[in-house]
């Protein structure tokens, strides 16, 4: 994949914890040459002891985050030092106060926060974070949306309206409701 798209796009991997400690050890060495931006969720993904021995062993930042609810759990990886990134998910880490609280923790230690699905929610709360990195984008929404979330030149730009912007299509969610 490295060679076919050239050295000036970004690659993130995802094993979604399918690996044991060691075979994820082995797989990130093996990867080291390839100049990527992370390996996310390399192992189960409260082994958070297993993920800061992956971490020790991988030339490639660590990313997990988007299975941690609220940060309490949070805590407990960042105490492991079981990853180099961290991606919460603004439902799980507990929605805006949650996301805030997230983001409290990560500004004094420099961890840079990126977000898990929910892009139209996320933009806003990345916003907000002084250490914000990478917005995960799905357009999964898009087609129940009135004022969908536009790309352009990779950036996302949040529609100005109140709260997080979100109004329903409701002729559209009533044909997918059909
Ligand atoms: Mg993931």
């Amino acid at each position: 994949m490295r060679e076919a798209i050239g050295d000036q796009v970004r690659i993130m991997t995802d094993y979604n914890q399918a690996l044991d400690p060691a075979e994820a050890e082995r797989r990130a060495r093996a990867l080291g040459a390839f100049d990527l931006e992370w390996i996310e969720e390399p192992v189960r993904f409260d082994d958070y002891a297993g993920c800061a021995r992956v971490r020790a062993a991988a030339p490639v930042p660590i990313q997990i985050g988007e299975n941690c609810w609220g940060v309490h759990d949070m805590c407990k990886a960042l105490e492991a030092g079981a990853s180099d990134l961290f991606m919460p998910d603004a439902g799980k880490i507990g929605g805006v106060t949650g996301w805030l609280r997230a983001a409290g923790l990560a500004e004094p230690r420099g961890l840079r926060l990126s977000s898990h699905l929910y892009p139209e929610i996320s933009a806003h709360l990345l916003a907000a974070t002084p250490t914000r990195h990478w917005l995960e984008y799905v357009d999964w929404a898009q087609p129940v949306l009135t004022h969908p979330l536009p790309v352009t030149d990779g950036h996302v730009t949040a529609p100005d309206m109140p709260g997080i912007g979100i109004v329903w299509d409701e002729a559209a969610v009533a044909r997918h409701a059909a």
